[in-house]
């Protein structure tokens, strides 16, 4: 196509690239402006502890509320936002947010639940992210109890014993560690439990087929393997009653999923919140 444009110009990318780049750049402009302009939001999921029926714990989500695109989804936005920094001050932003929001819950009477925030492999390299964490904490005044920070095995693979030295520091902030989309990455076992983590969550790509027998082998075995090493366990999109089934049979007894709750406002959780016990509780009764 090049060529087809004449001696004079110079067209270096088919015309599709250019609409890629053009795109990027606006987006990344666009990313830029977000904080100021007060564009994201926090969107909150529910996760069930399946014996009681009850709601333990929630994950907070991020969307960008983009003037002219709509609403858009963390997939189109957290991978550029890692490559600009920027995650670095929306991160900081998401944490203090969902602490803050976790908070204003306890203080209007609801009992105590954890929430997951969901940490970047830039934000996990940050100089100061401990004591970024615990200022948060103390700002908020958020029980380090309640708060889990979610990494995945793509943090844990870089510089083994920084990632360890760093993991160690913030669990002696008092908060929790979760490594998300587990078995999806190629951790090994060896390294995962030198790893001072509290939780397993399995990645939903597991549940997704579990009438397959390999991804529902896979599933048990997470499952297993979680028991042994004496960690906690959270299956994630949980869609049908056919998977959580499965999860009982299993025993892991955490979930979290459309099948309780998609992922909703901080006012709609409210209401989310005790309309799920209800239903939790009904799923438990039938398995
Ligand atoms: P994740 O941390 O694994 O979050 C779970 C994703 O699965 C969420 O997508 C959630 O809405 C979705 N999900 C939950 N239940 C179900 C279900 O039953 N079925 C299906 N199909 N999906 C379900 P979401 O909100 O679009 O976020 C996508 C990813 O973006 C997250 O995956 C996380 O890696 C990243 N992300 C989201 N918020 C943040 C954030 O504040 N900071 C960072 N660094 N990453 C974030
Ligand atoms: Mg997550
Ligand atoms: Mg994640
Ligand atoms: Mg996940």
């Amino acid at each position: 196509r090049a060529k087809e444009q004449g001696r004079n110009t110079y067209q270096f990318y088919e015309p599709e690239m250019n609409d890629f780049i053009y795109k990027r750049a606006q987006l990344e402009q666009g990313l830029r402006k977000a904080l100021e302009l007060n564009e994201f939001t926090l969107l909150f999921q529910p996760q069930i502890e399946l014996n009681a029926g009850k709601i333990i714990g929630n994950e907070a989500l991020i969307r960008w509320k983009h003037g002219v695109a709509g609403m858009i989804s963390p997939a189109d936005f957290i991978p550029l936002s890692e490559e600009t920094g920027l995650i670095v001050p929306i991160g900081e932003w998401v944490l203090r947010k969902a602490c803050e929001q976790n908070v204003a819950w306890q203080k209007a009477g609801f009992p105590p639940m954890r929430v997951s925030v969901n940490l970047s492999a830039r934000q996990f390299q940050q100089m100061n992210l401990v004591e970024n964490v615990t200022e948060i904490l103390s700002e908020t005044g958020l029980d380090p109890q309640y708060l889990e920070l979610e990494i995945t095995e793509t943090i844990a693979m870089h510089n083994e014993e920084y990632v360890i030295a760093k993991l160690n520091a913030l669990k002696k902030l008092g908060i929790r560690i979760a490594m998300d989309d587990f078995g999806t990455g190629y951790s090994s076992l060896g390294y995962l439990n030198k790893l001072p983590i509290d939780t397993l969550k399995i990645d939903k790509s597991f549940l997704g087929d579990i009438k397959e027998g390999q991804n529902s082998e896979i599933c048990a075995t997470i499952i297993a393997m979680a028991r042994n090493m004496n960690l906690n366990v959270i299956a994630e999109g949980v869609e049908t009653k056919e998977q959580l089934d499965f999860l009982f049979q299993h025993k892991c007894m955490e979930a979290q999923g459309y099948l309780f709750s998609k992922p909703v406002s901080a006012d709609e959780f409210v209401q989310t919140y005790l309309s799920i016990q209800e239903v939790a509780a009904g799923k438990v009764d039938k398995g």
